[in-house]
């Protein structure tokens, strides 16, 4: 018996059966709970779902901005409509506090697609003066796009693609992570009540088997990842052999400095969302936490009354903020990189276990864990855990926190906390990231583009910067006057 029946995938407008024949199961992650069998898609699947897109992109594109723009503010309407069902939903399948979704995950979505769907009108070529001539550009979209989702944030990555995508006049194929597959059907079902045309949002399952086959296909032109850097170096391969354009938004170890004249609680408050907030599995955390000697004692010391107040918990609850892990296997990973983190003699001052929920044995949970006395070579403060797991790292000046700060092959995030602007300016300037806070950490107002340099990412999502992501410039000579030619 599952609580939802078996999950079909979602083609050209309407569900379809996958032709695999093989389902995969999705779980609850706090209870162990099976929530349903999901159908796989073959690679045939993808084939069809390009075929839709195709079709979907023909009506799509030729419509104006502004017709586009209406449809896709319908479908945010909805979304707000639906924000505590699909906030459960989600929940049920990622594992995280209600407390958390009903507010942030849905919102975010429905806030991007908002952003979108009012540049939809303005997305326009410019116009050249060249005398008895002139030229003129055209933004054109470029034709069925692909995206490939993370487990974290499943709604809202599956909201972020499609609202860049489909603004821009493109069709999308959007594959959800294996592990969180439901909600971007339940976004198939909102479009297509906003009155989307049938194949401008398609989504279908798999693992790395259809996202190669996605990254392969001739007939996708985009392909845009939301993913661990491992993952985003297979897929841009692949996408080099159609010379496809590619997005990706990957993993971080990201630092955040605390300088001696930050005010100590905002700083602290930060550094407690940048590592514990959806359990610590968010991208752009910031999990190396640098503070200066002089304060260090003082920071720990609230760090530690503050987090042990955190309350873990069934993730339904909505007193709860610290929920479940995504997996069994995921925690055991987290697990097995605090373990590291003693072996190499990082300091543990609170959790570095498993929590144990009442009701639910079956569940992922860890412990909201920090290290002090961490040096920079360790395990724990060079790979990302993507878990509940604070690494906290003193320093003595500005330009030894900006070395050791950049000394890693990613670069997502940074966060910088002191109350003098000249420092804070100076030093975002020298850190190495693409996205940056001053004072606050992990805020991601759709207005502001989002995207990781180095290994963390290429490309960026939100703002208007994306429109160029999802656009291609075509340049137009118009003579005027007669062809001037050499020839006889
Ligand atoms: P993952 O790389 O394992 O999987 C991401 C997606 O890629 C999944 O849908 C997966 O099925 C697919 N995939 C796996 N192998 C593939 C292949 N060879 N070809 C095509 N597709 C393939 O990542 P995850 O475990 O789902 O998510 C966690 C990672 O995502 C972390 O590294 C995190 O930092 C990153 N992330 C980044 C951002 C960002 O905006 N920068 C946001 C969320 C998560």
């Amino acid at each position: 018996m599952t609580r939802f029946s078996e999950q079909q995938l979602f083609i050209g407008g309407q569900y379809v059966n996958a032709t695999s024949g093989k389902t995969f199961a999705t779980h609850n992650p706090a209870t162990g709970e099976l929530l349903c069998q999901v159908q796989l898609a073959s690679l045939e699947d993808l084939d069809r779902a390009v075929e839709a897109a195709r079709e979907g992109f023909k009506v799509w594109s030729r419509m104006t901005g502004t017709e586009r723009s209406r449809i896709l503010m319908r479908a945010v309407a909805l979304l707000r409509e639906r924000n505590d069902e699909l906030a459960e939903l989600e929940v049920l399948d990622t594992g995280k506090p209600i407390q958390e979704a009903s507010v942030v995950d849905i919102a975010s979505g429905a806030d991007c697609i908002e952003y979108f769907a009012g540049l939809a009108p303005t997305i326009r070529g410019s116009h050249v003066d060249l005398n008895n001539a002139f030229g003129y550009t055209r933004r054109e979209p470029l034709g069925v796009c692909a995206g490939i989702g993370a487990w974290n944030y499943p709604i809202q990555i599956a909201c972020w693609k499609a609202a860049m995508a489909l603004a821009c006049g493109n069709s999308l194929i959007y594959k959800p992570a294996s592990l969180t597959p439901l909600t971007a059907f339940k976004l198939a079902e909102i479009f297509t009540e906003a009155g989307l045309p049938d194949g401008v949002y398609n989504v279908i399952t798999g693992g790395s088997e259809i996202g190669r086959g996605m990254s392969l296909h001739e007939g996708i032109e985009k392909i845009s990842l939301t993913g661990s850097t491992a993952t985003g170096k297979k897929v841009m391969a692949d996408a080099a052999t159609t010379l496809k354009h590619v997005s990706m938004e990957l993993g971080g170890k990201s630092p955040l400095i605390v300088f001696e004249d930050a005010h100590l609680e905002n700083a602290v408050s930060a550094a407690m969302m940048a590592n514990f907030y959806t359990q610590g599995e968010i991208c752009t955390n910031g999990t190396r936490v640098f503070v200066h000697e002089s304060i260090k004692d003082a920071f720990v010391e609230r760090l530690l009354e503050r987090t042990a107040k955190l309350v873990i918990g069934d993730p339904m609850d909505p007193n709860t903020q610290v929920g479940s892990l995504i997996s069994q296997s995921h925690m055991e990973s987290v697990l097995s990189y605090i373990r590291k983190g003693v072996e190499e003699g990082a300091q543990l001052v609170c959790g570095g276990e498993q929590a144990q929920v009442a009701g639910m044995p079956e569940g992922a949970f860890v412990a909201p864990t920090v290290f002090i006395n961490c040096h920079d070579e360790m395990t724990i403060c060079r790979e990302e855990i993507f878990g509940p797991v604070m690494s906290v790292l003193s320093f003595s000046d500005e330009e030894e926190v900006v070395r050791r700060a950049n000394d890693t092959e990613y670069a997502l995030a940074a966060g910088v906390f002191t109350r003098d602007l000249s420092r804070a300016h100076r030093v975002i300037a020298e850190l190495e990231a693409g996205t940056c806070w001053i004072n606050n950490y992990n805020l991601t107002p759709i207005e502001l583009p989002i995207g990781g340099f180095k290994q963390s990412g290429i490309g960026h999502e939100n703002g208007p910067e994306a429109i160029n992501h999802y656009t291609r410039l075509k340049s137009v000579y118009v003579e005027l006057g007669d062809v001037d030619c050499p020839y006889a």
